[in-house]
């Protein structure tokens, strides 16, 4: 039976070594986010409105890479809340997170679950299309894209602190991606993953 204790195993197994990474994982009860029957399978789920909860391994991997760098990580923007797991992952380790989802369900979902249920103080959830980023808050020391877009949007490489990091899964959805890292203008592939469309708009 997957619990945990295995999931943290897996992720050590496929060279997750951010130790605090792995103690948010430990602290955020994914069986909240999705069926807990899967919770805590090394694999990604779908929930509401066609989306998908990440894989952890993902969730710890690009957690990781945004985290990696030499300015101090204090404010981050997720777009693509979806669930909000990797929005809980984040506020365990970063003082202020914003995240954007475009679809109204999930959003309210999400609202409930991490600012009311969880009772999250250093999360701000928006309705809105995360193309646009948020530009109230900006700027961001780290950008996680959670969403596959088929460029590099520049919207949000103008809302980044300069040596901040966006990690963003770059190719056509249905396909694998591949995912990039892109500071100070320098871009960089890490692997290849499949995640749904960053699409724009709301909905
Ligand atoms: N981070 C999420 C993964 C969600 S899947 C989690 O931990 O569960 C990707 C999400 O991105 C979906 O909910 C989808 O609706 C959202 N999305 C796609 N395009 C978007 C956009 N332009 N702005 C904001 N959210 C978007």
């Amino acid at each position: 039976m997957a619990n945990i204790e295995t999931l943290i195993h897996s992720l050590q197994a496929e060279g997750i070594e951010n130790t605090a990474v792995l103690e948010a994982m430990r602290a955020v009860p994914r069986e909240r986010f999705m069926d807990p029957k899967y919770a805590y399978e090394n694999a990604a789920f779908a929930i509401e409105s066609g989306q998908t909860i990440s894989q952890p391994y993902i969730v710890a991997l690009m957690t990781s890479l945004l985290l990696d760098v030499s300015i101090p990580v204090k404010k981050v923007l997720e777009v693509g809340t979806g669930s909000g797991y990797q929005a809980a992952i984040l506020a365990q380790l970063v003082p202020q997170v914003y995240s954007i989802e475009r679809i109204e369900l999930l959003y309210n979902q999400a609202r409930i679950r991490l600012l009311g249920e969880m009772n999250y103080q250093n999360i701000e959830l928006l309705y809105g299309d995360g193309y646009e980023g948020w530009p109230e808050h900006a700027p961001y020391d780290g950008i996680i894209v959670t969403a596959a877009a088929e460029e590099i949007p520049q919207t949000l490489l103008k809302q980044l602190r300069p040596s901040g990091r966006l990690i963003i899964p770059i190719g056509r959805a249905g396909n694998t991606q591949t995912l990039k890292i892109v500071t100070n203008g320098h871009t960089e592939d890490v692997s290849f993953v499949a995640f749904v469309p960053l699409r724009t708009g709301i909905n």
